[in-house]
């Protein structure tokens, strides 16, 4: 019987987990077990009650995510809360989370992945946490207006993307990607130090925006859901191919 702890076990060591440093709500790994054997995955950015919907709909009983259970810090099990905890347990499905260590993977990463839907090829890493980078990143010669076309194609499913000013006819040479909340003091701060000229994120602060425009960087803000759509979709067909199961992709857009 192929149970969720065999699964669980299989993704740790594909994904590194033991040896990847994140924030402690991540709890990366096999956060719910179950009971029955696992006949199909799915898989959604966020744990949700639409994402676990999702799995139930498509007769999924393992449930991949990139923010977990855990990712709004300690709360009662009551309410919302206590309504899909029973959803899980009533469905048996299992529930594995990947944060950092799905983000930073060199094949099934939001961030090498992003790459690729962008048509750029990483040279090096960016977005240092602890003793691990997180994103990528390259050098290039196109003009910035069609990478920001080519993020907008990428991310129409999701939402509208933003972009900090942007004047007509400026170039890219040397670009870094970091999804997610990808733009922060430190990858901010990262970039200038590597003379980077573009940033791709998925999500920042206001500030970021002015910051860019003084700095003459550009940074393009394609949708923290949407950059984090394409690690779990890798994740999880890697997964489902391997055991020979099928698998969904479970769209549930924040809006942000
Ligand atoms: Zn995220």
């Amino acid at each position: 019987m192929l149970t969720s702890t065999a699964v669980g076990a299989y993704m740790d060591e594909l994904l590194a987990t033991a040896g990847t440093p994140d924030y402690p709500n991540a709890l990366n790994g096999l956060q719910l077990e179950n009971q029955s054997a696992i006949r199909g995955i799915a898989a959604a950015v966020d744990f949700s009650t639409r994402a676990v919907q999702g799995a139930i709909e498509s007769s999924a009983n393992f449930l991949i995510v990139h923010h977990g259970m855990f990712w709004g810090g300690l709360t009662p099990l009551s309410g919302p809360t206590y309504r899909i905890l029973r959803m899980l347990m009533e469905n048996d499905i299992a529930v594995y989370s990947s944060h950092l260590p799905l983000d930073r993977h060199p094949t099934l990463g939001n961030n090498a992945l992003l790459a690729e839907q962008l048509d750029l090829t990483p040279s090096g890493l960016f977005a240092r946490f602890e003793n691990i980078f997180i994103g990528v990143r390259g050098e290039a010669d196109i003009e910035t207006a069609s990478l920001v076309n080519s993020a907008r194609v990428f991310a129409n499913d999701y939402g509208e993307i933003r972009t900090s000013r942007i004047l007509p006819g400026r170039r890219t040479k040397r670009w870094a990607i970091c999804t997610g909340a990808g733009a922060s003091a430190d990858t901010l701060h990262e970039a200038s130090a590597a003379g980077i000229d573009t940033l791709i994120v998925g999500e920042g602060p206001h500030w970021t925006a002015i910051h860019a425009e003084e700095h003459d960087l550009a940074i393009i803000y394609a949708g923290h859901y949407a950059t984090e759509t394409i690690g779990v979709r890798a994740l999880a067909r890697h997964v489902a191919e391997k055991y020979e199961l099928p698998w969904t992709f479970v769209s549930a857009p924040t809006g942000l």
